[in-house]
């Protein structure tokens, strides 16, 4: 099968990759029927994450059930599937407790690499959701936006609490932060500010929810959001980007008592205990347990509530991943899906 391989950064190249197979009695294969590059494949190929030699890529995934092994009971061949980028059990405490990203078997997807024809599925009956129907090609956006930006977008305006009531904040404006706005409609907020400076992202923000937009980052951006919010700060802030400035401009755009909900993934952030200690609120965030969701953000997708198959804004056949980093890396493209 074809796949895509990471050799260095800047260095993607999509080849010949062996077929997967059933390994474990719990594992399913499927046939990806789309893909995408994830805002998180950017560190490694902009080389503040190290590639340890040849890396499949991928973590996002949608498609059918080809094979399952001999323990999968409530997943069947030919169903439509959708799972998130850590394989989970959904069986054990930890995943019980709604945290299936930390699930204690977990087996992050990215390990397999999901950007190629095919893949092996560990866990499939606590990793995969089937999708009711069969979905048209039209549904895919939405489906695999589900796999992961949607999922994580969600989890992090549930983890800062957005609701009726309150004001939340998003900081980031990728895939992960315009659908944190979008979960912060869906959830009742009263006020959505977005926290961005490109107009084509200001606008969909606006679409998905965004009442007010803030374009300046760090100190003037708290400095906006206190204005906005009578001197106090934000209920609920989304963080989805990962850098010690955004982490910053989160906590301190929050209110005491407020909630922090982060998911961008760190990197070299480092938090001061003073002024977390003096800032009072509440920091909750991680790995997205996307697979909580799943079945409600499927529900959804299908009944056509929500399209956040909008966030991807270039589509491109597997074969030119190389291309779709490079435009994601040059701003150019938001996210890219890539066709199988
Ligand atoms: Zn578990």
């Amino acid at each position: 099968m074809r796949g895509v391989i990471m050799y260095a950064p800047g260095d993607v190249r999509v080849e010949d990759r062996a077929d997967p197979e059933i390994i474990e009695p719990t594992d399913a294969v499927i046939r990806i029927t789309a893909t995408c590059i994830c805002g998180s494949d950017l560190w490694p190929y902009r080389g503040v994450e190290p590639v340890e030699g040849p890396t499949p890529m991928g973590h996002e995934y949608i498609g059918i059930v080809e094979e399952i092994g001999p323990d999968v009971a409530d997943i069947a061949v030919g169903d439509f599937v959708v799972g998130s980028f850590f394989a989970s059990d959904n069986t054990c405490e930890i995943c019980r407790a709604g945290y299936q990203s930390r699930c204690v078997h977990n087996v992050p997807m990215g390990s397999i690499g999901t950007q190629a024809e095919r893949a092996r599925v560990p866990l499939a009956d606590g990793t995969l959701v089937t999708v009711p129907g069969t979905p048209g090609p039209e549904q895919y956006p939405g489906l695999l936006a589900a796999s992961d930006v949607l999922g994580t977008g969600w989890f992090a305006a549930v983890a800062a609490e957005a609701g009726p009531g309150k004001t939340v904040v998003v900081v980031g404006d990728g895939a992960v932060g315009l659908l944190a706005v979008l979960a912060a409609k869906q959830l009742g907020a009263d006020r959505i500010i977005a926290m961005s400076r490109h107009a084509d992202r200001q606008a969909l923000a606006r679409k998905f929810g965004a009442t007010d937009i803030v374009e300046e980052r760090g100190k003037a951006g708290v400095a906006r959001i206190k204005e906005l919010t009578g001197g106090l700060g934000a209920h609920s802030v989304v963080e989805a980007v990962g850098t010690q400035e955004s982490m910053m401009q989160a906590i301190r755009a929050t209110r005491a008592g407020g909630h922090v909900g982060y998911v961008g993934v760190a990197h070299d952030v480092e938090l001061d205990g003073m002024g977390l200690f003096f800032s009072s609120v509440h920091l909750h965030g991680g790995p997205a347990p996307v697979r909580r969701f799943l079945p409600g953000l499927i529900d959804l997708i299908v009944r056509g509530e929500i399209d956040p198959g909008e966030v991807f804004d270039l589509t491109l056949p597997l074969e030119q991943a190389a291309q779709g980093y490079r435009a994601m890396d040059e701003r150019r493209a938001t996210k890219v899906l890539l066709t199988v």
